[in-house]
């Protein structure tokens, strides 16, 4: 994949009103992205699927390449991605120094996808060697958090456990104990907040989004949830604003569909009976869509008959996709 800082530039600009960003707030993202001092990321994966990662990099899929700038070029020459074990450009040791080296630095912005294993002494997850020593992902954070400028969960499994922390039995249904990145922060630094941009995976355009908020120095309006009200609304002060079910071509009461789906691939109706989470999930999917939505094509789960399965909240996967 090729990309540059032109490109960053170009789908903020593409996308500016879903990015929230005016005319002057691009001008005040170029700036920033040209200076020397753009911010540091450190991105760790613990236990998931490293999907947020994907989805991440599939923002910039669709864009025609300017010149020959890689991905990673652009990422470590302007957002300074400096630890990421997807897309950087060296292994071992190495990468583990320039983790090292922006931990020192300071002021630095910590991506943290994964839940957190804790039994075994966080052995479950071992992210990196060091001097022949392994480093848990636990241990990680709890090196990492402290000094960081901002602390960004991305996905479900880092906001709130999600899929390697459920099931209906505390112990069987999580061996390894896994907690969210937020309550692993909390136990160690209690006054530590986190930006959580939930999502199985998170969508590409949140997780820029925020980005791009940290790099213009703003601090998010967040929900109780640690969700940015933005992007998911506030459903313990608004149970409406940002309500899936109620922003949905399908609701029936709203004068959408054609009545329920009694089985799956009924085109145009309403999947409720089917167990759609939508009644009960917060995000912008139906205006914003998946796959390049803002500049290409689109979907999202209830428009390809797939129905909301509540990937954004708190309680997700709970006991049961289906029920
Ligand atoms: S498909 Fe789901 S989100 Fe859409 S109206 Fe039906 S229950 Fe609500
Ligand atoms: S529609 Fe529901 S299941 Fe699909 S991505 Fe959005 S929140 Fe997740």
């Amino acid at each position: 994949m090729m990309i540059s800082r032109r490109d960053f530039l170009k789908y903020c600009t593409a996308t500016a009103a879903a990015l929230g960003l005016g005319a002057g707030q691009l001008q005040q993202l170029e700036a920033a992205l040209a200076e020397d001092g753009a911010p540091t990321l450190i991105w760790l994966h613990g236990s998931g699927c490293q999907g947020d990662s994907v989805s991440f990099l599939n923002l910039f899929a669709n864009l025609a390449p300017v010149g020959d700038v890689t991905l990673a070029d652009v990422l470590i020459s302007h957002v300074n991605l400096a630890y990421h074990t997807v897309v950087m450009s060296s292994a071992g040791e190495t990468a583990v120094t320039m983790a090292r080296q922006a931990q020192r630095k300071g002021g630095y912005v910590l991506v943290l996808e994964g839940a957190v294993p804790t039994a075994f002494g966080g052995r479950a997850c071992m992210i990196w060697s060091e001097n022949d020593q392994p480093m848990t992902y636990q241990q990680a954070i709890h090196e990492l958090a402290e000094g960081a400028a901002a602390i960004v969960c991305v996905g479900t499994c880092a906001c709130y456990g999600g899929i390697p922390a459920s099931g209906p039995d505390p112990v069987e249904g999580n061996p390894t104990q896994a907690i969210s990145c937020p309550d692993a922060i909390k136990a160690d630094f209690p006054s530590k907040t986190t930006i959580n941009i939930p999502g199985c995976p998170s969508h590409p355009a949140w997780v820029a989004w925020a980005v791009v908020q940290l790099i213009l120095g703003n601090s998010p309006e967040l929900d109780p949830y640690g969700r940015p009200v933005a992007l998911f609304g506030n459903k313990d002060a608004d149970p409406h604003a940002g309500n899936i079910h109620e922003n949905c071509p399908r609701n029936v009461n709203l004068g959408g569909g054609n009545s329920h789906a009694t089985t799956f691939g009924q085109d145009g109706k309403c999947l409720e009976q089917l167990g759609c989470r939508g009644p009960s999930t917060f995000s912008d999917c139906p205006s914003r869509r998946w796959n390049n939505g803002e500049t290409g094509p689109a979907n999202w789960c209830v428009d390809c008959n797939g129905m909301c399965i509540g990937c954004v909240e708190p309680d997700f996967p709970g006991g049961d996709f289906y029920a």
